[in-house]
């Protein structure tokens, strides 16, 4: 954060730097159903930012000392493509990664009947294929349609969305300029029918009623992220239904 090496403004008569509103989220796309032998998966794409997620399970936990007799083993690995950032990203685990993962998981527990799944593990591995910002946002959103899709019990989907404030404004859904030399970052992830907050970090700083405001923001977008990951599941499974 902070401007060093960044863009001179990041809003510019009153338009962010990709022509977006304030209250403007990028272009999201959902599909269900994207890696055949997975049990459950999904792609989310947003502007630029992509993610491709796959679901396996429930099954045996391995390696033993991961097993729960009382509820399911999430286990939850976020990772970069070596091609999904502007230069080469180095493959493998990360402090980044690996904290990524740890804050998906949480955010996604709360949705899974876990108790169902007590001794089994439930893995979600999800690829970051390009990288604009949203990254662990967009992953969240990838892997609760994949649960869905690959069967497991929940009680909610998950719907995430990462907004901020650069130049002084609050806004919506951060691309990476933004992102990266703006002054907040705040990763938010709710039940929607709930509203209960899963997932809320914050990198910078902000007044009491701006954080109020900005949560408000996610939240709405939220809505309309969960009605697209109800559309993306009706396209797989809509048909079905209906034929039953
Ligand atoms: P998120 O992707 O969830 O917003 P961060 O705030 O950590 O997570 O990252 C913001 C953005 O910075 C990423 O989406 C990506 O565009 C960029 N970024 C993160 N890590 C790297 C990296 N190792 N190399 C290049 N760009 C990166």
């Amino acid at each position: 954060m902070g401007g060093v090496g960044g863009p001179e403004k990041l809003i510019v008569n009153g338009k962010r730097l990709d022509g977006r509103k304030l209250n403007e989220m990028r272009e999201m796309e959902i599909k269900v159903g994207v890696i055949p032998n997975a049990d459950g998966s999904a792609m989310v794409t947003l502007g630029e930012t992509k993610v491709i997620c796959a679901v396996y399970g429930p099954k045996e936990v391995l390696p033993r000392r991961n097993l729960d007799s009382e509820k399911a083993f999430l286990n939850c690995v976020y990772g970069m493509a070596s091609f999904s950032t502007s230069e080469r990203n180095r493959p493998g685990p990360s402090r980044r990664s690996t904290e990524i993962s740890k804050v998906i998981a949480d955010a996604l527990a709360p949705a899974i009947f876990m108790e169902k799944y007590a001794g089994l593990e439930i893995t979600v591995i999800m690829e970051i294929i390009n990288a604009n910002a949203g990254t662990r946002t967009a992953a969240i959103n990838a892997a609760s349609v994949a649960l869905a899709d690959a069967g497991i019990e929940m009680r909610d989907l998950v719907c995430s969305v990462a907004s901020g404030k650069a130049d002084g404004q609050l806004m919506l859904d951060l691309f990476e300029p933004e992102d990266n030399f703006g002054e907040v970052d705040m990763p938010l992830a709710i039940l929607p029918n709930t509203k209960q907050i899963t997932l809320l970090q914050m990198d910078g700083m902000l007044t009491k009623a701006e954080a109020k405001k900005l949560i408000e923001m996610s939240m709405k977008a939220c809505e309309q992220i969960y009605e697209l990951q109800k559309k993306a599941l009706k396209e797989k499974y809509g048909s079905e239904k209906e034929s039953e």
